[in-house]
């Protein structure tokens, strides 16, 4: 559903990836890990075209997303995104918040978005606050609003980028928790995550990327036991 070739990409002078391939199958969860400024968040944003690339190419759905002739916005309809800050409307209620844009962007009938929204904040476990104002409620409980406001828009593909890395440690696990539900329905999703424990749970394949390189990817049974490339190594060596 999503393939990468060779793809490279520079800030200036700065190379940040260089020449990554990597293939995912719908319904897969991916993660991936690496130091900070091996370009995780950069990878991500190319796949939904927040980015440029300068070479090679990357695949959604069969269709080239660095392609000057393709529709962005259906691409990015078809991509949901959640970061590690949630940007809520803070003026909106979490119900509002889910609902905009099927409402302003997709144009859908507001009785139709409301009933899916509040379906959604059940999913992520949020029932009851509906009402509730973003500054109402915990980080946790935010980013599961910006979740269910991903999801909304009926995506295909979901792209987290270490959406617990700014959360309290007893709020993690519940956004987690939400991840898991929707991978257990079958979401294709990719995640840039330090959350070790949850990958080895969650993830079909991990990869893990240096200086804008795959340098070592596998299923997490040997991924975490079986790392044959010493940066790989090290860093697991650091963080388990
Ligand atoms: P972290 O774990 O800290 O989030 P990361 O792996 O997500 O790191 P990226 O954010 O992808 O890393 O950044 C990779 C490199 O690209 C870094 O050296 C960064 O300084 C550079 N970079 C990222 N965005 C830009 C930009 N808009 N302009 C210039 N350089 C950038
Ligand atoms: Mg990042």
């Amino acid at each position: 559903i999503v393939s990468l070739k060779d793809v490279r990409k520079s800030y200036g002078t700065v190379q940040v990836l260089n020449g990554i391939s990597l293939d995912i199958m719908k319904g897969e969860v991916v993660c991936i890990i690496g130091p900070s400024g091996s370009g995780k968040s950069t990878l991500i944003r190319c796949i939904n075209a927040l980015a440029d690339i300068q070479g090679g190419s990357i695949q959604v759905e069969g269709q080239e997303v660095h392609d000057a002739k393709l529709d962005k916005l259906a691409l990015r309809k078809k991509i949901g995104m959640v970061f590690q800050q949630y940007n809520l409307f803070p003026h909106k209620t979490a119900l509002q918040n889910v609902m905009m844009a099927p409402v302003k962007v997709l144009k859908e009938n507001r009785v139709e978005v409301e009933k899916r929204a509040r379906e959604l904040i059940r999913k992520v476990r949020l029932e009851g606050k509906e009402n509730s104002y973003p500054g109402e409620l915990s980080g946790g409980q935010q980013q599961r609003v910006a979740i269910a406001r991903s999801l909304a828009m009926r995506p295909d593909i979901m792209l987290f980028d270490e959406v617990t890395a700014a959360l309290d440690p007893e709020t993690v696990k519940e956004v987690l928790v939400t991840i898991k539900d929707l991978a257990a329905e079958g979401m294709t999703c990719i995640l840039v995550t330090h959350e070790m424990g949850f990958a080895r749970e969650v993830a079909d394949h991990i990869y893990f990327t240096d200086k804008g390189v795959i340098v070592e990817h596998g299923p997490p049974e040997t991924f975490f036991t079986n790392a044959s490339d010493p940066r790989t190594r090290q860093f697991l060596s650091q963080v388990l």
